[in-house]
């Protein structure tokens, strides 16, 4: 099988799931944006995904988030950049992401502002909300009682537009009650910015129950793109 085939493959298996688990939640897919998750494959694996209709992506690393941004410059795309952030490394990321999902502390908010001011152009982002019961803080996220005072950190910056909120569910749980503990970040953003309408959750694994929870953006990796890693 063709590159080609293998992720027009993954990606039709993807978008199937998507329209069963909306089929029965009650939802209309079009409402559900599915970002491809394309961290540790390269630039041509993007283009093909483009090519088959893809217009959301989702990277994890700076620089290597960049570079492809780079090499894919002439291509309509929405670029998420949704790993873990270093405060040191915020403003490098403002200068091309579209989208930042993992917003989790006011440290890299100076950073994320400064760099959405250089560039002209306010930056979409997410704040991530850290759903584990237990403070083990291995995939980031803010703690729920530190959500009110990071909302409004993010608000009070003009460069930066808080869309919404974004949330992994920990390893090794169920994804169905870990989504079910997102509702009070939610709730507290919205209070905050009633146009913060998106929710980030949902990967290979667990996109069904996400969708049933009411994610409107789903981050898709494995499923589409094989799990091989290609280290650049
Ligand atoms: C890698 C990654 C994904 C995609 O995960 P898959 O299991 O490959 O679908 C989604 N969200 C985040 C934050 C990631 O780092």
């Amino acid at each position: 099988m063709s590159r080609a085939d293998e992720l027009a493959t993954g990606l039709a298996a993807t978008r199937e799931r998507i329209e069963r688990a909306c089929a029965s939640a009650d939802r209309d897919p079009a409402d559900i944006t599915l970002v491809a998750v394309t961290k540790f494959f390269p630039a041509s694996d993007v283009r093909l995904l483009h090519e088959l209709g893809v217009r959301d992506v989702g990277e994890s690393r700076h620089p290597e988030a960049r570079d492809k941004r780079t090499e894919c410059a002439d291509l309509d795309l929405t670029w998420h950049f949704i790993g873990v952030l270093q405060s040191n490394k915020a403003a490098a990321i403002a200068a091309y992401a579209d989208v930042v999902h993992s917003v989790d502390r006011p440290k890299l908010v100076t950073g994320l502002a400064k760099g959405a001011d250089e560039r002209g152009r306010p930056l979409d982002v997410l704040l991530q909300v850290d759903l584990d019961p237990e403070i083990r803080e291995q995939r980031g996220g803010a703690r729920p009682e530190d959500v009110a005072a990071l909302a409004a950190r993010i608000s009070a910056e003009s460069s930066l537009h808080l869309r919404g909120v974004m949330a992994v569910a920990p390893l090794g749980s169920d994804p169905a009650e870990a989504f079910a503990r997102l509702a009070p970040g939610i709730a507290e953003v919205r209070r905050q910015a009633p146009e913060a309408t998106w929710v980030s959750a949902g990967m290979s694994g667990d996109l069904e129950a996400a969708i049933a929870a009411g994610t409107t953006h789903v981050r898709v990796g494995a499923a589409i793109l094989g799990s091989r890693v290609v280290r650049r």
